[in-house]
């Protein structure tokens, strides 16, 4: 089991951890962004665990001119909202909008990561969790030496062993029990236990 503290930081893809994928489409409006079950509090959950929360998602639809760069962000900014109205939080949202799949930002090349590295130096990938429902977000945390946990909420076939894969859960909240970090559940000494949800 891994030892998590607040010294780790977590990774986040976004479409199909936090919110439901739309097949074949894009979230291009907030109507379009619904929550996974459990997501908030199990963001509000994981925020007390790790010391960083840092979503990191490619979004063709921008270099596709579905949507701006900054509906996008505003997309964003509901859901960091909604996280926080939870007891949660995002510490940083990045995004890869090209479409070329070599773009250096695209998952799975490290962009993202790298510039996450450069905004928070403190980041230590050896203590880095990284949470995502395709191979290519393993295949980017492979390449940043994170750890990687592949959530099935998209392919329910998937099973171990793979890899790139460390952890196989349902979805998000699957991940906190995978993880052991149930116990983590009510706010305060972090170390309470309970029938809390
Ligand atoms: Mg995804």
């Amino acid at each position: 089991m891994l030892q998590i503290d607040q010294s780790w930081t977590l990774f986040l893809d976004r479409d199909g951890v936090i919110n439901r994928e739309i097949s074949g489409g894009y979230v291009l409006s907030w109507g379009d962004f619904h929550f996974l079950p459990g997501v908030p509090a199990a963001i509000a959950l994981l925020g007390r665990v790790f010391g960083k929360l840092i979503v990191v998602s490619n979004q063709k639809c921008v270099g596709k001119g579905l949507i701006t760069a900054s509906q996008l962000g505003e997309i964003h900014s509901r859901m960091t909202r909604r996280i926080a109205a939870a007891g949660g939080r995002i510490d940083r949202v990045y995004f890869c909008p090209d479409l070329e799949e070599d773009s250096p930002c695209r998952k799975p090349n490290t962009g993202m990561g790298i510039q996450a590295s450069r905004d928070f130096p403190e980041i230590a990938f050896s203590k880095s969790l990284l949470i995502g429902n395709k191979l290519s977000d393993m295949e980017f945390g492979r390449r940043m030496g994170m750890t990687n946990c592949f959530v099935r909420t998209t392919d329910p076939g998937f099973h171990l062993p793979h890899p790139w894969v460390d952890l196989v859960a349902e979805d998000l909240p699957g991940a906190i029990k995978a993880l052991g970090l149930e116990d983590k559940r009510r706010s305060g000494s972090g170390n309470a236990s309970g029938p809390g949800q």
